[in-house]
């Protein structure tokens, strides 16, 4: 059995969450997150071991040392995320695709890590203009985060030709498809169960 990986990432309000949760939502029988540790305090309703793994600094830190890591990010300052080795083995173990919804830079090293066991897919807004209506109407973010994001979208978006494929989500309902048809090919590839 191919130990797959599904690796999404995207400039935030890009669509990630919306297209990744339609995926799991038609196979997340087969399929899980992987939950990533990080070093930053839980927010809102988080919890230990279902959003992430929160460890202290000196924790991640120790953790490194161990070279426990798959990948890890220093994403904010002292604000560490990155892929526990044992959090692979887990989902791997019970038989389960991975999915992994990092910073774009988090994916290319996990495809490189991956190699041919890992899709990797860029989720791009059509323009700049799309992406700050997005995250204005989400109204999660206040206006200088939102500033913050776009800005830092530009710089992210360079990374795109380093993924298998850049999937633009223009019509929802059209990107749903193209990551629908990408994902089910990568997978029967693999023969994983015969379902695919
Ligand atoms: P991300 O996870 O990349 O930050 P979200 O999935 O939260 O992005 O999407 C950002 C916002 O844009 C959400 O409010 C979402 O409902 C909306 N959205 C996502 N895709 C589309 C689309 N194709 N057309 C219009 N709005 C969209
Ligand atoms: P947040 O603090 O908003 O939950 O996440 C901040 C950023 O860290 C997001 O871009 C998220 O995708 C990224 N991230 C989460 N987990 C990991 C990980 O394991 N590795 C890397 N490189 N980035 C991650």
């Amino acid at each position: 059995m191919g130990n797959k990986v599904l690796i999404f990432s995207a400039p935030s309000g890009s669509g990630k969450s919306t297209i990744v949760n339609h995926i799991l939502g038609l196979w997340g029988d087969k399929m899980e997150f992987s939950i990533s540790a990080t070093s930053r305090a839980p927010r809102g309703e988080e919890q230990d071991g279902r959003e992430y793994y929160f460890v202290t600094p000196e924790a991640f830190r120790e953790l490194i040392a161990q070279d426990a890591f798959v990948e890890y990010e220093e994403v904010y300052t002292d604000k560490f995320y990155g892929t526990l080795k044992k959090e692979v083995e887990r989902i791997w173990n019970a038989g389960h695709v991975i999915i992994f919804d990092v910073d774009v830079k988090g994916g290319v090293n996990l495809k490189k890590y991956f190699g041919e066991n890992a899709l990797s897919v860029f989720i791009q807004a059509p323009s700049v203009e799309v992406l700050r209506e997005r995250l204005i109407r989400r109204g999660t973010d206040t206006p200088e985060a939102i500033e913050d994001r776009v800005a830092k979208a530009s710089e992210e978006m360079t990374y795109a030709p380093q993924f298998d494929h850049v999937l633009i989500n223009d019509d929802l309902q059209e990107a749903f498809e193209e990551a629908e048809f990408i994902v089910e090919d990568f997978l029967a590839d693999g023969k994983l169960d015969g379902n695919f």
